[in-house]
């Protein structure tokens, strides 16, 4: 199959490659074609080398969606034909104080998709069926693999933030998660939203880049410290 393999530390060393099918086993035990996969800053800095936790070899992609082609053993339900998506953070200890306080992703034994363990920038992954989800047919491919993503902005926003409707919000940044924080805080009724770019993106994210349109109830606006223009 082919596959974006990072097959050495080092920075720019992934390429598109062959690489076996994923066999299946007692641990990973659905087998799953991979539809559509997104990827993050996260992405880029393990394409650039600069994620310390990064362990290659290994196949890089972290946020999919996909139809299950095989199981064995115990699927939890789930079926050949479904089509789901994964969960990012597998083998989480369960017992540790951040799995314990429910920050799996922190976990010292986790071994996530993409960083330390074969990820879905390829054509089929085998993963444990517990960490599945079902999408629903309403929802198509491009916006399914993005709900990993989108629960992080989701959490930063409406959670963490813990934005109250009418206030103005400020997002710095401007890549995927951003963006969708700018999709949440719009659901979470701001006012008005302003997504200014990091230092570290020159222009190149800022300047012409489609911007999501805003909707009645909602205003957005780009702020590029130059100017700020309304949409
Ligand atoms: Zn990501
Ligand atoms: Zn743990």
């Amino acid at each position: 199959m082919k596959a974006v393999y990072k097959e050495t530390e080092g920075a720019y060393t992934a390429c598109l490659t062959e690489r076996p099918v994923p066999t299946l086993t007692k641990q990973d035990n659905v087998l799953i074609r991979v539809h559509a996969c997104t990827t993050c800053g996260l992405d880029m800095h393990i394409w650039q080398g600069k994620l310390r936790d990064c362990r290659p070899p290994i196949i890089m992609g972290h946020e999919f969606v996909g139809t299950i082609v095989k199981a064995v053993g115990e699927s939890l339900g789930f079926s050949v034909g479904e089509r789901v998506i994964c969960q990012p953070h597998l083998y989480a200890c369960g017992h540790c104080e951040v799995c314990r306080l429910g920050y799996p992703q922190f976990c010292r034994s986790r071994r996530s998709l993409g960083i330390q363990r074969d990820g879905a920038l390829a054509e089929y992954i085998a993963v444990p069926a517990r960490y599945l989800h079902r999408v629903p047919d309403n929802l198509p491919d491009e916006f399914a693999c993005l709900a990993e993503p989108f629960t992080i902005s989701v959490s930063d926003v409406l959670v963490h933030a813990d934005l109250t409707p009418g206030e103005s919000v400020l997002i710095i940044g401007a890549g995927q998660v951003a963006q969708l924080a700018l999709v949440a805080a719009r659901c979470g009724g701001a006012s008005r939203i302003f997504l200014s770019g990091a230092e570290t993106d020159g222009g190149s994210r800022t300047a012409g880049h489609p911007w999501p349109r805003c909707g009645s109830g909602g205003g957005s606006q780009r702020f590029t410290g130059r100017h700020c223009c309304r949409h």
